[in-house]
């Protein structure tokens, strides 16, 4: 016999153990001991399904030790298994440390044959009852652990209703279900070449096989693939062998599961439903309608007592919301299992707050029983709780929240209605920079085209409004304004809904619940706050979207990107005459217009902001992006051609239908005389020639700015240095913003911040413009304007150069997108479209880093950055803008590194908050990566 102990009654086993008796068995064991009523029984350990997956049997000596156990339950119970007046009969649970579907289902009433059938007869004197467990059982059996399919049953269940004229189940009497029985003995025996196993010995040993080999079925193991669920976390699945009580023995018994709390709200108040005369199964099957369990505070008020009592036990001893399963025999009430509760975010808030207040759990624990992620569904609204509508398509949910509108194809069209009061979802292929004036005015982005990562995903997160992307059933027709999915045509002006938490585009308005900063909400971001060491900021680029950030918590703003300004309508010509200047006079003129513009927005921003930092970043994307494609600008130039040559042709028109055919021409000679009058004066007034002419100068400036690679091109600080007014109007703009409103008394910390520096040189050009504009503005505004200069890092070399740059720089803000790619030559757009899932799924990289920030390699630049900076400037301010400064993973790390903030979008800020509490929480259980 194997030296390990591979049983544990439910006195013995210890409850903490979840890896070696699994979560269920491990809870029984613990109910047991607590001194709750659960019906006896034990747990064969997940060691002994190892070693049977091993060596493909049972481990030598489990069926004498199984045996023993039995014996002993026959001498708690003072029930037969298998025989006696009084049968034991048993369940035969499967149960792993992790819980999961597509393991082997329960199997009840083992330890039924004809002789402790004649026993239950004849103890029940139920004689249908007997007969229908009976069936039951030989069916659940025959089913789970012998592998015959349902439908040979039900084949027979169908052809003797029919010979007896019944309608449902409970039209059959106990003599038809006897005959049914027999006939699914005779089935099972069919399909498998020997009798169904009577000795219930056999059953069991038979049982307990097949639980073992279905820890490695194929949807136990897709579904720890999909979840990520490792041995460590999970490794085997335990057996429970529990004595069987019947809720199904008359109207003093019945079967239910209930939440210590509600779990929908978070509600201290039981929550549940039960059946009367069932047993277990039904009422999840759903073959009759439960009743809430406040009714059976009527119908059996003691054991609605009793049930109270347990479900208080439970939690007090849990300390944690319970969801448990209990079942009443004649009267008597029995706790069956019970697990930590899953709750949706709401209630998880809520309950950690109160359960604090009840001296229920320390206020660590509340903070840590939270996952952050969940915080976002509750600052964005949700459909109505109660909708179940069959979706259109689904695509990525690419950002949360859930809006209803009108289809609009084309920004303009977004922007034109949305400003008329109407609510509209923006539905395009893909969406970019110079659509974003239609982000603005709509509900929600759908697009047909583009990853999580995708323009339309990336700016929509940034305004906190529902995006679907990359919904590949959908196909646009932008000409006809109207798009099909599969037999389903929508046209502009219908009415769709997005839920860009799950992906699913609804036709029609789908009614939506308003996002609620709960006070409970309020409280727990506080104690987070109270713990956290590292600051969260939030990414905004307008007074609403910060004034929204300071809402949800921010600590100042982190990242404000001037290009999101330059894009809107009223700004973008400006821009582009700047651009397309000849010259330096040319060119500033155009700056001097958008100079009170930028400093307006600026204003604006540092109001919202009044207190607190706003870190702005200058110019960063490439001036071909504010520029439309030279394809465009070819094909209107080409159109203008052809217009050119029409009239020409109309032009001539006239002569030549006189010679081909002069009495037609007599009949039209009055129009045609007019015609040819307008022709000539729209040629000369040279209209057409004028717009050729300016698209040319564009299309020659856009073929000049075209770049092989863009994103490692002419941008950012190379283009502060190659125009230096540029960068001069916006540091004059952000320095006389900061001047005028500390004239008005509003305190205001802004912070220049250069994008995408390589060298300490660059660094210091910028500073030069910096401090001299400084000055300027002091001289003539009479304000010192304080303020912080500082760098991004998101080149390697700037990186490695960290020690030299914090001479200069009195913050860094690491740009991990950019850095990302940089360190892995990556280009983003390529990796996540072509190889990156192909990588995640085959493990060559755990995740796309990104989301979760890759910290073997661009978090040990990180590393090194922080260390040789704080070198230099010890009191170095270093923190993180862009996608991963809202991932709670990678918040952990920065916490470690000692950066001093991590900024992400409004919406992500609450998320932040509370990582960040976890990760100071957590710090000392920090792994380094290998
Ligand atoms: P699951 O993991 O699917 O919940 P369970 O092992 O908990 O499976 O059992 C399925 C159903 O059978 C549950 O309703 C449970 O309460 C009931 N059940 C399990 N064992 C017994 C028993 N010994 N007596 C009565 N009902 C039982
Ligand atoms: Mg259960
Ligand atoms: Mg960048």
């Amino acid at each position: 016999m194997d030296s390990k102990r591979f049983i544990y009654a439910f006195e013995d086993g210890d409850g903490k153990n979840k890896i070696l008796l699994g979560g269920k068995g491990a809870n029984l064991c613990e109910m047991t001991q607590i001194g709750l009523k659960v019906p006896p029984g034990f747990v064969i350990t997940t060691e002994a399904c190892l070693s049977y997956l091993e060596k493909n049997q049972l481990p030598a000596g489990l069926m004498d030790d199984i045996r023993g156990h039995i014996k002993a339950l026959e001498k708690k119970t003072g029930k037969g298994f298998g025989g006696g007046a009084n049968p034991l009969l048993i369940s035969v649970r499967s149960g792993s440390a992790m819980s999961m579907p597509g393991m082997m289902d329960t199997i009840l009433n083992l330890g039924l044959n004809e002789t402790s059938l004649e026993a239950l007869i004849r103890q029940t004197a139920n004689e249908r009852f007997a007969y229908d467990a009976y069936r039951r059982f030989i069916q659940l059996f025959g089913k789970i652990a012998l592998g015959v399919a349902d439908e040979h049953f039900d084949e027979r269940m169908t052809a003797v209703k029919r010979k007896y004229g019944a309608r449902l189940d409970l039209d059959l009497d106990a003599g038809h279900l006897r005959e049914l029985a027999a006939e699914f003995l005779e089935v099972v025996k069919r399909h498998c070449g020997r009798p169904f196993p009577l000795d219930p010995y056999e059953q069991l040993e038979i049982s307990v096989g097949a639980v073992f080999r279905s820890w490695m079925g194929k949807r136990a193991v897709d579904y720890r693939r999909q979840f990520k669920i490792t041995p460590d976390m999970a490794n085997g699945t335990a057996v429970n062998i529990c004595a069987m009580v019947f809720g199904n023995m008359g109207n003093d018994s019945g079967t239910g599961v209930g939440f210590t709390r509600n779990p929908g709200t978070g509600e201290k108040l039981i929550y549940g439903e039960y059946l009367v005369n069932a047993q277990g199964e039904d009422v999840v099957a759903g073959i009759r309608t439960p009743k809430p369990i406040a009714e059976l505070e009527m119908e059996m008020p003691e054991l609605h007592r009793q049930l109270l009592e347990l479900s208080d036990r439970l939690e007090s001893h849990y300390r944690e919301v319970q969801d448990f399963e209990f079942t009443i025999e004649k009267g008597t009430l029995y706790g069956l299992q019970t697990r930590n509760g899953k709750m949706n975010a709401r209630a998880m808030v809520r309950t950690s707050v109160e359960m604090f207040g009840e001296g229920l759990i320390s206020r660590e624990r509340a903070l840590l029983r939270v996952e952050p992620a969940v915080l976002e569904q509750l600052l964005v609204p949700q459909l109505a709780p109660n909708f179940h509508g069959k979706s259109l398509a689904q695509g990525l949910p690419a950002s949360p929240g859930a809006a209803s509108g009108r289809i609009v194809f084309d920004a303009d069209t977004a922007e034109a209605k949305g400003l008329a009061g109407e609510r509209v979802i923006l539905v395009r292929e893909e969406t970019k920079p110079d659509d974003i004036h239609g982000f603005f005015q709509a509900q929600g982005i759908l697009t047909s085209r583009g990853g999580k990562t995708s323009h339309a995903a990336v700016v929509a997160r940034g305004m906190g409004k529902p995006c679907v992307s990359g919904c590949e059933q959908i196909v646009i027709d932008d000409k006809a304004r109207s798009a099909t999915i599969g037999d389903a045509t929508l046209r502009e002006g219908d009415v769709i809904t997005i839920d860009g938490g799950t992906g699913h585009v609804y036709a029609g308005e789908v009614p939506t619940v308003e996002a609620t900063f709960s006070s409970e909400m309020v409280t727990l971001l506080a104690w987070a706050d109270e713990v956290a060491r590292l600051k969260v900021m939030a990414n905004a680029d307008t007074p609403e979207d910060a004034t929204r950030a300071r809402k949800f918590g921010a600590a100042g703003i982190g990242l404000v990107r001037t290009e999101r300004m330059f894009n809107s309508t009223d700004r973008l010509p400006i821009v582009q005459e700047m651009i397309l200047a000849g010259t330096q006079e040319e060119r500033q003129a155009a700056l001097d217009r958008l100079l009170p513009i930028q400093r307006a927005d600026f204003k604006g921003i540092f109001k919202a902001m009044k207190g607190l930092p706003v870190t702005v970043r200058l110019l960063d994307p490439p001036m071909h992006e504010f520029l439309p494609s030279a394809a465009q600008l070819e094909l209107e130039i080409a159109h203008l051609h052809q217009l050119n040559d029409s009239i020409k042709g109309l032009k001539d028109l006239p002569d030549t239908l006189k010679l081909l055919n002069p009495k037609l021409y007599q009949q039209y000679a009055d129009g045609l005389t007019r015609l040819v009058g307008g022709l000539r004066t729209f040629e000369e007034s040279h209209l057409e020639d004028d717009v050729i002419h300016r698209k040319e100068a564009i299309l020659k400036k856009v073929r000049a700015l075209q770049e092989v690679n863009p994103m490692l091109g002419h941008r950012g600080v190379r283009l502060g240095i190659s125009y230096p007014e540029i960068y001069s109007m916006q540091i004059r703009a952000i320095l006389e913003a900061a001047a005028l409103c500390a004239r008005e008394g509003v305190e205001v910390y802004p912070e220049i911040m250069v994008p995408q520096v390589a060298t300490v040189e660059e660094l210091k050009r910028i500073h030069g413009y910096v401090q001299r504009i400084h000055k300027v503005v002091e001289l003539t505004h009479g304000i010192n304007v304080k303020f912080k200069f500082g760098t991004m890092l998101e080149v390697v070399r700037a990186c490695v150069r960290a020690g030299r740059m914090a001479e200069t720089a009195e913050f860094f803000s690491f740009g991990t997108n950019d850095l990302t790619q940089a360190t892995f030559s990556f280009s983003r757009e390529d990796a996540e479209n072509k190889f990156l899932p192909a990588y995640t799924e085959t493990g060559i990289l755990q995740d796309n880093p990104f989301e979760v920030l890759d910290i073997k390699g661009v978090g040990e630049l990180m590393k090194m950055a922080v260390t040789k900076g704080r070198e230099t400037r010890p009191e170095l301010k270093v923190g993180i803008c862009g996608e991963h400064g809202g991932n709670p993973a990678s918040i952990h790390f920065c916490h470690r590194i000692g950066i001093t903030y991590v900024s992400c979008s409004g919406p992500r800020v609450p998320v932040a908050r509370l990582a960040a509490a976890q990760a100071k929480l957590l710090e000392h259980e920090y792994r380094d990566a290998d």
